[in-house]
């Protein structure tokens, strides 16, 4: 009787496991509160059944846009509930299964051969872990595969590293992904950088591509991806379950105590701003700095880099925002001036961002997470820049502003690389341009050319 009990308890785990959350008619609203009591308000909301937040417990404040998420069910009286506090609240999404739908659509005659793919749907993590299998062996000069350690669930942490050899001592850059698992635009955003380093003929790609040796991490929270296509498109943590409690008490599934938010995990003032040690929180950051496997396997990498040559770059990706952050995360005011090198870092994001909006018209903000977004601690890239002291690190909050929030149209997929790719090559120019590095090629050639006017000078000048 116990064992067929137990049966019955394991299929039932199994069986709730393997469905997809569905989000039919779940609704989204946009609204912006402007008292202090209207911010109380929506608050208290967020631990409230039925209801989730698209924007973090901490950006929830005066003056800025908030979006929530509610079962239809809750629609009416939520919309009265608004109206009777005094706030405007306007409904941007019918229906967020369909945006899902959407992003999980698959042209036809689809995965024959992956190298096909031009980033006009979502890859899984299977799928992308072919495309870096087959473009490592169609580039076998140039391109080597990665494996930095395990996830929580035994998944490799892959990478790969394009390096055209052009110096002795290499200058290299780190580019990360998908830490956050719902933010699929950060993913195909790193496969196009790569596709594009490797086959891009213009002239000035070339030069960032060759220049560099990158190290390109397409996902970095493996588990927590695989999971936003089998189960919960909205997760955002890794898959940790050692942490699980009841969240009964934060009006939240169970289920979401089966994770960490990798992105507050990272040991550079870990736990001391903007994360929570709530398991039932999005922003839960584990019960230690570095307690994760991921984390620690992409910290140790960046260890081992700097160990090889030069590591000039750090760059995560993020969604959504429209914004170049710069580090720390937590310092606002004149206090940003804690990075030695903030105004080179903010000059470099200022100038990247303008050239990235020239392209399609997309407005970016720059600025410290505490300034423009809300204040954060123990985030992959303030480690990199606080602990490991790499020169020029900065964190991308790609498009868009909540309009679809992390379920972005394949559609816009292209258009953001696009930009993305303008605003990093500036970055780099003006980076060269206050002179952390200096291209071999180039300076070789202009040396040579200088030296021949040179010579040219003095024999018209003698004759
Ligand atoms: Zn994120």
């Amino acid at each position: 009787m116990i064992y067929k009990i137990s049966i019955l308890v394991v299929l039932a785990i199994v069986y709730t496991s393997a469905e997809y959350v569905s989000y039919d008619n779940y609704k989204v609203y946009k609204l912006q509160p402007k008292t202090e009591e209207q911010v109380e308000l929506l608050r208290k909301l967020q631990h409230t059944k039925g209801y989730s937040f698209w924007t973090l417990f901490d950006y929830v404040k005066v003056d800025r846009e908030v979006r929530i998420m509610l079962e239809s069910k809750n629609e009416r009286e939520f919309e009265n509930y608004m109206k009777s506090v005094g706030l405007d609240a306007t409904k941007t999404v019918e229906d967020v299964q369909s945006l899902i739908d959407a992003q999980l659509k698959r042209p036809q005659n689809v995965g024959r051969n992956i190298l096909e793919y031009d980033w006009t749907y979502y890859p899984n993590l299977e799928e992308v872990e072919e495309w870096m299998n087959k473009t490592a062996e169609r580039h076998p000069n140039v391109v080597t595969l990665l494996d930095i350690g395990r996830s929580i669930e035994g998944r490799p942490i892959r990478g790969i590293k394009i390096d055209y050899k052009k110096r002795d001592k290499p200058v290299m850059g780190v580019l990360e992904g998908t830490l956050h698992a719902r933010e699929w635009i950060t993913t195909v955003t790193l496969t196009w950088l790569a596709n594009e380093f490797l086959n891009s003929k213009d002239e000035n790609v070339r030069f960032l591509a060759e220049n560099i040796v990158w190290h390109i991490f397409p996902v970095t929270n493996p588990d927590g991806f695989v999971y936003t296509f089998t189960d919960d498109r909205m997760w955002r943590k890794n898959r940790n379950p050692s942490n699980f409690t009841s969240c009964v008490a934060s009006n939240v599934r169970d289920d979401l105590s089966n994770g960490v938010d990798l992105n507050r995990n990272f040991g550079f003032l870990w736990m001391t701003v903007g994360a929570s040690q709530n398991p039932c929180a999005q922003t839960f950051a584990g019960q230690t700095a570095f307690s994760e496997p991921e984390s620690r396997a992409l910290a140790n990498y960046v260890l081992d880099l700097k160990n090889q040559g030069e590591l000039l770059y750090y760059m995560a990706f993020h969604s959504y925002s429209q914004m170049i952050l710069v580090p720390y995360s937590h310092t606002a005011g004149a206090n940003v001036l804690e990075v030695p090198n903030y105004a080179d870092l903010f000059e470099i994001a200022i100038k990247g961002a303008e050239k990235l909006t020239a392209v399609h018209n997309i407005p970016y903000q720059v600025g410290t997470s505490a300034d423009i977004l809300y204040e954060v601690s123990g985030s992959g890239f303030d480690w990199v820049k606080g602990e490991a002291k790499v020169p020029i690190v900065h964190l991308f909050e790609l498009r868009d502003l909540g309009q679809y929030g992390f379920l972005l149209p394949p559609e816009q997929i292209i258009p953001n690389n696009e930009e993305v790719m303008a605003a990093i090559l500036e970055m780099d120019r003006v980076t060269r341009k206050i002179g952390y590095y200096s291209p071999v090629s180039d300076s070789g050639y202009t040396l040579k050319i200088n030296a021949l006017l040179l010579i040219a000078a003095v024999m018209f000048g003698f004759v």
